[in-house]
């Protein structure tokens, strides 16, 4: 077996457990019955206050350490900003930190989310284009308040600016100034009502394509994979497509991935070779509450593949 077939299978036991509840004929997914959850202590997908999470990157690495994690990446969204404080947090702690970012881009007409791991936190293109994106990301609240304000919905941008700390102020800064405000209940009002695609706040991000997200990335020395791809509603032909532009891998166990997905997106994985790898997408409690750092985590040998894949290593 391909080594990424072999992978995709160690993220279906949860499917498996699911399956051997309700029918004697799941056999083969007992072959991965021994991997037991204290095994996949790996997260691959957290956010620090530096985008739209919580903690400081070096609480996060702090906890990670605490609640028994053996390495973790730090995705924080469009930009790397939090990552020297990260690694310095790493260093303290004897903690295997994995440089990352999270990316916005498009493949298509299809806004998909890519994770670049592994990545040199100094490359200058990286750097310069991050800093792009952050000057793009204030115009564009800028123009989502005008848009509130002109549907009758009070804010200004100094009250969404204060729950930005750090370089990538979006969606989730303004749905806590719009609770703030009392103009919503919960942070899906205001996706649903305000800010989600359609409603009368929204404004889109600069489009940026795939081929150039992958590019820049494997550039800086790091890995490519898909996040939350199927909860992004992406199709077989996309994923074709991301696949031959050199997506590395692919996030098969994701909170919003449910097991039918986890089964369809690890079968995707082994048919188009892609390493399948897992993350929380942890925000912090506040921002998202559901989520716990590792709820979705992954073993060594898997990390080692997608560490496998790096330019040059390809
Ligand atoms: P932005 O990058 O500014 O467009 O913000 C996107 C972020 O908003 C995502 O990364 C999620 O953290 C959050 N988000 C998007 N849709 C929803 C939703 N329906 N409910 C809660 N949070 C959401
Ligand atoms: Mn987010
Ligand atoms: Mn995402
Ligand atoms: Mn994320």
């Amino acid at each position: 077996m391909r080594e990424g077939a072999r992978l995709a299978q160690c993220f279906l036991e949860p499917v498996g457990v699911f399956l051997r509840r309700r029918s004697a004929g799941a056999g083969r997914f007992l072959a991965v019955g021994g991997r037991g959850k204290a095994a996949r202590m790996i997260d691959l997908h957290t956010h620090s206050k530096v985008s739209d999470g919580q903690y400081s990157p070096a609480e996060l690495v702090q906890m990670a350490k605490a609640q028994g994690l053996t390495a973790m990446a730090l995705t924080d969204h469009d930009t790397t900003g939090g990552l020297a404080e990260a690694m310095e947090a790493a260093r303290a702690l004897d903690f295997e930190l994995v440089t990352g970012v999270e990316m916005s881009a498009f493949v298509g007409e299809r806004e998909i989310h890519l994770l670049g791991h592994f990545i040199d936190p100094g490359d200058t293109a990286l750097l310069g284009f991050v800093r792009t994106l952050r000057e793009r990301r204030i115009e564009r609240v800028r123009r989502m308040i005008e848009r509130l304000n002109a549907a009758g919905v009070a804010l200004t941008f100094e009250e969404v600016a204060g729950f930005c700390e750090g370089d990538s102020i979006g969606r989730t800064h303004l749905a806590q100034a719009l609770w703030k405000r009392g103009h919503i209940q919960n942070f899906k009002e205001a996706f649903s009502r305000f800010i989600g695609k359609g409603r009368p706040g929204f404004v889109e991000r600069t489009r940026v394509s795939s081929e150039e997200a992958i590019a820049l990335i494997h550039g800086a020395g790091g890995t490519v994979t898909l996040a939350h791809g199927l909860a992004y509603g992406v199709t077989h032909e996309e994923l074709a497509q991301l696949a031959a532009q050199g997506l590395d891998g692919l996030e098969v166990a994701h909170p919003d991935h449910d097991a039918d997905m986890r089964r369809t997106i690890a079968r995707w994985a082994e048919e188009f070779d892609l390493v399948p790898t897992a993350g929380s997408d942890f925000h912090g409690e506040r921002v998202i509450p559901e989520r716990r750092l590792c709820e979705c985590g992954m073993a060594r040998a898997e990390l080692e593949a997608l560490r496998r894949r790096r330019s040059g290593a390809r």
